[in-house]
């Protein structure tokens, strides 16, 4: 975990140092609050977030009236907090309560990093003493399935797949089945996001999502996001969240990008939390997305 903190620290610290600097100068003319308008634009918060959170920095600079960098920093660290802020729960959700396993389905566009979030996630939930069944409904991408299963051997995962080119729901049904079958804990189903046409990715998801609910509750649909897509990848979000019901973000590639205001442009977006970001390659570089963690390593 501090060694992932320290790898978010260094891509992202770019823009806490930014805003400390600019805040601290002396006169905060209207300049210097378009400068601190532009740092957060380009970090990717968003307009609207941006322009929340510089509206309520002014006023609290103002009643604050001189301010010392300590007090600026507390400043900056609340109101970020505030800006990522969400009820709902930012835990993955694997534990159903029922005799059924918990199911978790991973989509995203292809190139995003679903599989190897699926991959890592498996890992995590292996460690943490869960029986894993891995689907590898991803049928379009040719190598998406022995990818999965070249992860599932290397932390202890079964993996369930079908011909190249198959259908991806018929492999969802017979991972669930399996699951069951098994008794495991949990079943990650990966998928196919070819953003072919929104119709036949709705046909497609919807036709996974349904046979997964025959047999057991969806307990998850995570939204795999590449952070350094920007606007791109908040357009993608908007159609899958069309398509499918979204409970949680994965924000992977934070490890190369200063843009982790992404973050907050995401959650506003979608209206679910980010439960998951994504720090590196390696089976350990998914941690689960700690706000405070999150908000510290950006300040420096
Ligand atoms: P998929 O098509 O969505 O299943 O994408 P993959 O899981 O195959 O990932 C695409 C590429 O992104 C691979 O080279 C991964 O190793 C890489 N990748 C995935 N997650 C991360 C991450 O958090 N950070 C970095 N730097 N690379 C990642």
């Amino acid at each position: 975990l501090v060694r992932l903190r320290a790898r978010l620290a260094r891509s992202q610290n770019a823009l806490g140092k930014g805003l400390l600097t600019l805040l601290s100068r002396e006169h905060l003319d209207e300049d210097t609050w378009e400068e601190i308008e532009d740092t957060l634009l380009t970090a990717d918060v968003g307009v609207v977030p941006t322009q929340e959170l510089v509206e309520r920095l002014r006023e609290r600079v103002r009643v604050l009236g001189t301010r010392t960098p300590q007090e600026l920093r507390t400043l900056l660290r609340e109101e970020l907090l505030q800006l990522i802020a969400t009820d709902a729960p930012r835990a993955v959700n694997t534990e159903n309560g029922l005799e059924t396993p918990a199911v978790v389905m991973v989509v995203g566009v292809n190139g995003t990093g679903k599989t190897t979030t699926t991959g890592k996630l498996a890992r995590v939930l292996v460690a943490d003493g869960k029986s894993v069944v891995l689907g590898a409904a991803d049928t379009f991408r040719a190598a998406a399935a022995d990818q999965l299963q070249t992860w599932g051997e290397r932390v202890g995962a079964r993996t369930v797949r079908g011909p190249e080119g198959g259908d991806p729901a018929s492999i969802a049904f017979d991972a669930v089945k399996e699951g069951i079958a098994d008794q495991a804990d949990v079943v990650l189903v990966d998928t196919a996001g070819r953003l072919h046409t929104k119709a036949g990715l709705m046909d497609e998801l919807g036709k996974v999502k349904r046979v997964v609910e025959k047999q057991a509750p969806l307990d998850e649909v995570l939204l795999v996001l590449d952070a350094t897509t920007g606007q791109n990848g908040l357009v993608q979000a908007r159609v899958f969240a069309e398509v499918v019901d979204i409970t949680g973000i994965v924000l992977t590639k934070l490890d190369g990008t200063a843009k982790g205001g992404i973050v907050v442009a995401v959650q506003r977006e979608l209206g679910v939390p980010v439960k998951l970001i994504g720090l590196g390659e390696g089976p350990d570089d998914l941690a689960p997305f700690d706000p405070e963690a999150f908000v510290d390593a950006l300040i420096g």
